[in-house]
């Protein structure tokens, strides 16, 4: 045996006994890669290993390098040195690493004092596990007695590698993974808290018991309970003051709770006739409503309805059991009422998971909007879920229940990196979205809720898309011309100096109010958006008319219409905005100013009607979820053809262009208001095509701008008309996909596809 195989020999069996002796996984790769370095005298070992099921190799234990990259820093199959180790299946040594072609840097990792490097693939019957890496301070070529070791010791820990990975996909295995339709947001990790509906008035049966004393008890019991509650939200209401929903339900709980004759009807129908206490109750209320109509007072029925719901689900639930909130929960609910998703604090809720995917697309709109990780259209069992820890994972629309803990530890760090991702954006917030070449672009905001509690300013350049109909789901009724007046006068008066883009009511489709049901065959194809508006004009008038009316001392407001598919719609609907407006100079007897007038650019046959459309409107506004949707005749919530529903497609790519370019030469303004606007590739890709305007939900924008201020317009555009001679999505993609990793900012693709 030589001199030199001997060397090698001891060095192995002492990194082996060495590693071997530790009792993890995790405490032996950190051994590994600490023994290697000293016993090849490197200045830096590092081992990635491959994530199961996906192409990214990720930085596993390193003895050099930033210890806080661990289980952090990953790098794609093929991209960087390491990347090419294991896409060749086949040693690297570099002296000078930095100067080879394929070389990466990646921040925070601490590579940048390294000059040489040996990469040596781990493999196991042909397949990659990870890569085992040395590097020097100085330019020096390894020798083979490094490569001999490494090779060694690469094949000595391929099977300790594949066994623990055979042991944490059994492990995953076990967990109860549940794929959903739609998701939004990041990752939520808390317990689950099922949401029980409220048992409605209507829906409750008449039911004879045996048990009278105990039925009546429950009554009493229920009533004290409510009285205690009302008590408490009243000192509520006058610590901070709530304009809107709460003072009819509040009434409706004060006139019968102070009724003594209620209850002792109440009573009467449980002792004399042998009800329960939830018939007994519904009995006595259904008089007293009837009455109520009778006199004519429609608000005191309605209050009483509302109250009497409230007891009657207190009653059938037996007092809902007390969720601890002191930390956020996931709320799991059958099918999600938009009211609660609005009610919803965000300190509160961690995330939430809804079964029903039918009646969610303001839901899931809701959520994104409130940046709160949701999934929608879940099967899985509401009955067991109570109480049990849950992984919301938004960004891959799955839910997991009772994750081991390998899975919690992984998804805890990919929160933690998500969050650090997102300060970075945080801190640019403020400062305005220019390119690199100095191109100002336009961002705005799409939103529905109120968001009291943020602080715009800086932030958006305008409401590129208010969504009236979510105030109008938070009802139980049409609201009145004064309430829409109030709520538009709020939002104008809060964005003071900045447009305000309203869009009128937007229902139909997937988008229902309980008060207008309707039912359709068809509803994509049916009766929606500004084609209900036209058959009701009173509710379009009455909604005209408030905003204008707000309007009057901002001056800051602009109307956009859904879903135009005819010239005829936008011609009724401006007469109808020119009666509003002329009735309201006579009201107020003072000029009013007109606000500014747009279409949605929804239905593709839209796009051959410009010239006309243009004539007749200040700007165009494209709603890309249902344009691409009607263009591909696919619903991108149905899995079986949500492949289809692609803004790559070339075909979708040239249609953009297309309205890009016409909307220019008519001198009209035309923005994206739809979710392709707020995508890190999908904003590249609007961009490349001439868009300068672009509206996005809140938890976006701060990240769109990031990406703003890191490309070049002018590349950008060339980019665009290389995407538009490529016939593929694939290859189309591929060209933005390039052009980020040019840039430095493909991470944040990355970030927001895998979980
Ligand atoms: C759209 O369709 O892109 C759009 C913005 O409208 P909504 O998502 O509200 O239908
Ligand atoms: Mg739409």
């Amino acid at each position: 045996m030589t001199e030199h195989s001997n060397s090698i020999l001891l060095a192995l069996r002492k990194i082996i006994e060495k590693v071997s002796a530790k009792r993890t996984f995790e405490e032996a790769v950190n051994s590994l890669v600490e023994e290697i370095r000293i016993a090849t005298g490197a200045d830096c070992c590092s081992l990635y290993i491959k994530v199961a099921h996906r192409k990214v190799l990720k930085l596993s234990a390193t003895d050099g390098l930033q210890k806080d990259s661990i289980g952090k820093a990953t790098l794609e199959i093929g991209e960087g040195l390491v990347g090419l180790v294991a896409k060749k299946q086949e040693l690297i040594n570099l002296a000078d690493a930095p100067s080879h072609p394929n070389f990466k840097y990646m921040p925070d990792v601490g590579e940048d004092e390294f000059s040489s490097f040996l990469g040596v693939p781990i493999l196991n019957q042909g397949e990659i596990l990870g890569v085992l890496v040395i590097q020097c301070k100085e330019k020096r070529v390894f020798g083979e007695q490094e490569e001999t070791l490494l090779i060694t010791l690469s094949a000595q820990i391929a099977s300790t590698i594949s066994l623990n990975r055979s042991i944490k996909v059994n492990e995953e295995l076990k967990v109860m993974r549940y794929k959903g339709k739609k998701g939004s947001g990041s990752i939520a990790i808390a317990q689950a808290v099922v949401y029980k509906p409220p048992v409605t008035f209507e829906n409750i049966q008449i039911m004879y018991a045996d048990d009278k004393d105990i039925q009546s008890e429950l009554f009493h019991q229920t009533m004290f309970q409510l009285q205690m509650e009302m008590d408490k939200a009243n000192l509520y209401l006058q610590e901070n003051r709530h304009d809107m929903a709460a003072s009819g339900y509040m009434s409706g709980y004060g006139s019968m709770l102070d009724d003594p004759e209620f209850e002792e009807e109440v009573d009467a129908e449980i002792f004399n006739k042998g009800y329960a206490a939830t018939s007994a109750v519904k009995i006595v209320a259904m008089h007293r409503i009837e009455d109520a109509l009778h006199q004519g007072d429609d608000d005191k029925a309605r209050d009483m309805r509302d109250f009497i719901s409230i007891l009657i689900s207190r009653l059938v639930h037996l007092a809902p059991k007390e969720t601890d909130l002191s930390s956020p929960v996931v709320v799991v609910v059958q099918s999600m009422p938009a009211a609660l998703v609005a009610e919803m604090t965000k300190d509160k809720i961690a995330g939430f998971v809804c079964l029903d995917s039918s009646t969610s697309a303001h839901t899931s709109i809701l959520a994104r909007d409130l940046g709160i990780p949701a999934v929608i259209g879940v099967n899985l069992d509401i009955a067991d879920i109570d109480g049990r820890t849950i992984i919301v994972d938004g960004q891959n629309s799955e839910v997991l229940v009772d994750p081991p803990s390998s899975l919690l530890d992984e998804y805890t760090q990919l929160i933690a990196i998500n969050k650090k991702e997102n300060n970075l954006f945080e801190k640019g917030k403020t400062d305005p979205a220019v390119t690199l070449d100095g191109k100002r672009i336009t961002v705005q905001l799409n939103a529905g809720l109120d968001h009291k509690d943020t602080d715009f300013s800086g932030q958006i350049d305008g409401i590129g898309l208010y969504r009236t109909e979510i105030s109008f789901m938070l009802c139980d009724k049409f609201p009145s011309e004064e309430q829409q007046t109030f709520w538009y006068k709020n939002l104008l008066s809060r964005f003071k100096g900045i447009q305000v883009c309203m869009r009128t009511l937007d229902v139909g489709g997937d988008k229902s109010l309980s008060y207008l049901p309707i039912e359709e065959n068809n509803p994509a194809l049916g009766w929606r958006g500004i084609r209900v508006l036209i058959d009701q004009p009173n509710i379009f008038k009455t909604q005209l008319r408030a905003m204008i009316a707000a309007q009057k001392d901002f001056g800051n407001l602009e109307v956009m219409v859904p879903m135009v598919s005819r010239l005829e719609e936008v011609l009724i609907t401006k007469r109808i905005l020119n009666e509003a407006i002329g009735e309201l100079e006579k009201e107020y007897d003072t000029p009013i100013k007109r606000p500014r007038f747009g279409i949605m650019i929804e239905v593709p046959c839209v796009g051959l009607m410009m010239d006309e459309l243009a004539s007749e409107c200040d700007f165009f506004s494209i709603g890309s979820n249902d344009l691409i949707s009607y263009m591909f005749a696919a619903d991108r919530n149905n899995p079986k053809v949500s492949k289809l529903f692609d803004a790559f497609n070339p075909a979708a790519v040239r249609y953009f262009k297309y309205l890009s370019a016409r909307a220019k030469s008519l001198q009209r303004p035309i923005s994206v208001c739809g979710e392709i606007a707020g995508s890190p590739l999908g904003c590249l890709l609007l961009l490349s095509l001439g868009y300068t305007t672009l509206s996005m939900n809140y938890s976006q924008i701060a990240m769109v701008k990031y990406i703003i201020r890191n490309v070049d317009l002018a590349e950008l555009i060339a980019l665009g008309k290389r995407a538009l001679a490529l016939n593929s999505s694939v290859k189309i993609k591929q060209l933005y996909i390039e052009y980020m990793k040019e840039k430095g900012l493909y991470w944040i693709v990355q970030s927001k596809s895998v979980g």
